[in-house]
């Protein structure tokens, strides 16, 4: 019987990505010989697909690494774990499954009117950091993809007044894990095409917001798909805008750097674009 491992290996999109994480785990050092790599996987398409791809960088790879799945299970009813496990298993990864009980801490925390996302996000991320070092896993693959950079740009600017996105290789707050996002070259519309071509088993998360969640995220998208109707490249623009940054025309003084012998200039009068 064909296994999804032999239907990838004739497949062109799956290439594509391939070349993509290759790509991003080359510019951003995201691997190192002997790294051990706790793969969040929600049974979301991203985190399928990102799962699948380190799997085969790690088999063509020239340095050994190894990979560990981790499933945060929230405890909303009717997510579907067994599904996850079941399809992990098959690809020949280990699967484990934190069970925990954040929709009663939520249910019993959260003020009302205060974001769902934002909580539980935060208590997923923590079962996350706290699983990759029990299992001694050095470093947690993150699922985000170029979309979520771009849109993460965007949301901190329209609604945090920060110039901000997201790191693809970064130390984590807790100070011992490090944090890689090996889809930073990877679009949400190949994974998306992905997803169906390699019919991934994709589950719910069952929360009571699913779907309805993130909505100022959805609006950033709304916005970059009509302009990319005008402008075609806007999206690949915007992500190389985050590794050609030119911090002296911005106007963050902690950036700019005091000439030899004096003050940094402080003029408000130069013209746009300079
Ligand atoms: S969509 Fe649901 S599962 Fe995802 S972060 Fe928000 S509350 Fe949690």
């Amino acid at each position: 019987m064909k296994t999804l491992r032999d239907e990838l290996k004739g497949s062109r999109l799956f290439r594509k990505l391939r070349h993509g994480v290759g790509r991003a785990v080359a510019d951003f050092g995201l691997i190192e010989a002997g790294d051990r790599l706790a793969v969040a996987v929600s049974g979301g398409k991203d985190s399928y697909t990102m799962l699948l791809l380190l799997d085969e960088l790690r088999r063509r790879a020239p340095v050994a690494f190894e990979i560990e799945a981790i499933t945060v299970d929230s405890g909303y009813r009717g997510f579907r774990t067994d599904i996850i496990e079941k399809f992990v298993t098959e690809q020949g990864i280990r699967c484990h499954v934190e069970r925990t009980s954040h929709f009663d801490i939520i249910s019993e925390k959260r003020r009302p009117g205060s974001s769902y996302c934002s909580i539980c996000a935060r208590l997923k991320r923590g079962v996350l950091y706290g699983a990759a070092a029990r299992l001694g896993c050095n470093k947690l693959a993150l699922g985000h993809h170029s979309d979520d950079f771009i849109e993460t740009l965007l949301l901190n600017q329209f609604f945090v007044g920060s110039l901000k996105a997201m790191s693809a290789c970064m130390l984590a707050d807790n100070g011992v894990t490090t944090v890689i996002r090996p889809l930073v070259y990877t679009t949400e519309a190949d994974i998306i095409s992905f997803s169906r071509e390699a019919a991934l088993p994709v589950v719910c998360c069952c929360c009571p917001v699913c779907g309805k969640a993130d909505v100022q995220r959805k609006r950033m998208k709304k916005l970059l798909n009509e302009l990319e109707k005008d402008i075609p490249h806007i999206r690949n623009s915007m992500l190389k805008a985050l590794s050609n940054v030119h911090p002296r025309h911005l106007l963050d003084g902690r950036l700019v750097a005091a000439p030899p012998g004096g003050a940094a200039c402080g003029s408000l009068t130069g013209a746009a674009g300079e």
